[in-house]
């Protein structure tokens, strides 16, 4: 068989791979299979490429040594970063990592077209030209979302007039775009590259914290998108296949985290929640007074109760608590009490975070409950063990329509018979309001790190 056809082959089991392995991450179980085949099935195409691909003079690739001295620094370097990335800055490299992908497209463009610039036809400079934009767009937002989430930006900047400067941009984007396309020139591209920059930067400067997940999930969406105009452009099956995947997997992931809290795309984008600017009668404040319990309590309230529901949140994370509360969970259920973890799909600082820690601990998946599965029986709840956890359990969701988290589902918390929530203090969650539920009679404050705080909890058990 020709080589093309070797390599057209590898390309549908490297799709394959891709598809297989997108749906085998939706599920704890198999997430971790899911990456490793979807990871193989691009190894296999990069391998492929470099090995059976032929030039249209019918030679293979060559420069061998280039290639792989390349892929050996970029291989080093994400494989060190992602093994000493603590769980808590995941966001801020999936954000980096996304920008790099955004600037390969652009950097791909750029090549393409200083080659073929006044050469190529309409059709191939405008896919080159959108490549060039979205890549940079990406590129560009994504290191702004890195160095606010890394915290080395510390404000949320917004500009007097910042959306009608936005959208000024955009059009100069567009006539740019329009002018390269009538006019080719390395000067027109050029500009068009720094009006791009220029517009990712300008995009996620004014976005709140809390909002930096979705505005990553976006730009991830937009890389794919870049990703796969690179396929167009080098008639490459796997290229746009793996583009069109990532494309479609971040604007669905978008869209369900804007669910989740309950708030459209263009609120995310236009809105600044989360950035710390509190309107006035965003807060209810504290309803009642604030009562704190100590470890032997809670000890004793857990003992004796039927059901126990855990909601987990990122203090949990912080204070890496995952594994004295598996054993925690586990201590109870000796005892015969019946033991879950409620789900909220927005805990914690990135999707499915709560799942990935409790899953590191060994937590069975069957404990996890996600919010709409498991809402129902806090009414019917002994005790609600909030760990870390502030926002996602915030009444002020449901009944302060003048708070930022106004309309976003929480976890039925205080519905429970006694609520305990374990944190260091009154501190904030991430939309910086006050927490209403602490100040409810059924709720008791269990003051301290986490960690410790549950490690005092079940040594108290033991002894009881
Ligand atoms: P949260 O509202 O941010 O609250 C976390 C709480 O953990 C804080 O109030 C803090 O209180 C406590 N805490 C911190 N360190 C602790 C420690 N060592 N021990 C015990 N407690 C500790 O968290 P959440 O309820 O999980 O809600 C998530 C929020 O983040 C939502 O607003 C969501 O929209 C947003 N968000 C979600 C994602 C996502 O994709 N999951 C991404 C970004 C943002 P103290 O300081 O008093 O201890």
């Amino acid at each position: 068989m020709q080589n093309q056809y070797w390599l057209y082959l590898i390309y549908l089991i490297a799709s394959m791979s891709f598809i297989v392995g997108l749906k085998m991450l939706s599920g704890p179980k198999t997430a971790r299979m899911g990456n490793f085949l979807a990871a193989a099935g691009m190894t296999l195409a990069i391998l492929g490429t470099i090995f059976l691909h032929k030039n249209q003079e019918g030679h293979l690739i060559g420069n061998y040594g280039w290639i792989f001295g390349a892929i050996a620094i970029g291989t080093i370097g994400g494989w060190l970063s992602a093994k000493k990335v603590e769980m808590t800055a995941m966001p801020q490299m999936v954000s980096l990592f996304n920008g790099m992908g955004g600037a390969c497209a652009g950097l791909i463009s750029i090549v393409e077209y200083s080659h073929i610039q006044n050469e190529a036809s309409i059709g191939i400079t405008i896919t080159i030209l959108l490549g060039l934009i979205i890549g940079s767009v990406s590129f560009s937002g994504s290191i702004i979302a890195y160095l606010k989430l890394q915290e080395i930006m510390k404000k949320t900047f917004r500009l007097p007039a910042q959306n009608i400067f936005t959208i000024a941009l955009l059009l100069m984007i567009l006539g740019m775009l329009i002018m390269t396309i009538m006019l080719p020139s390395m000067f027109h591209m050029i500009i068009l590259l720094l009006l791009s920059l220029a517009y990712g930067i300008l995009f996620v400067l004014p976005i709140g914290g809390a909002d930096m997940p979705v505005v990553i999930s976006l730009l991830n969406s937009f890389t794919g998108l870049a990703a796969a105009f690179g396929g167009f452009l080098y008639d490459n099956q796997v290229m746009l296949t793996g583009g069109i995947l990532v494309g479609s997997a971040g604007t669905l992931l978008t869209i369900l985290m804007c669910n989740a809290m309950n708030r459209s795309l263009l609120n995310v984008i236009f809105g600044s929640f989360g950035g710390g600017n509190v309107a006035e009668g965003a807060d209810n404040g504290f309803v009642g007074t604030i009562k704190s319990t100590t470890p032997s309590d809670v000890a004793i309230l857990m003992k004796y109760a039927q059901n126990v529901i855990i909601v987990p949140g990122y203090g949990l994370a912080v204070a890496q608590a995952q594994h004295i509360i598996h054993e925690l969970e586990e201590l109870l259920e000796k005892e015969g009490v019946n033991v879950r973890y409620a789900i909220h799909p927005v805990a914690g600082r990135m999707p499915g975070h709560m799942n990935v820690l409790l899953a590191e601990s060994n937590v069975s998946y069957d404990k996890l409950v996600e919010m709409e599965q498991i809402n129902e029986d806090f009414s019917k709840t002994d005790v609600v063990f909030v760990v870390g956890a502030n926002d996602v359990v915030n009444p002020a969701a449901r009944n302060n329509p003048a708070s930022p988290i106004y309309g976003m589902p929480i976890l039925n918390a205080d519905k429970s018979r006694t609520v305990i929530v374990s944190k260091r203090s009154m501190g904030k969650g991430y939309a910086g309001i006050e927490n209403e539920l602490f100040g409810y009679p059924n709720c008791l404050m269990l003051f301290g790190d986490a960690k410790q705080s549950i490690t005092k909890v079940v040594n108290e058990l033991k002894e009881l």
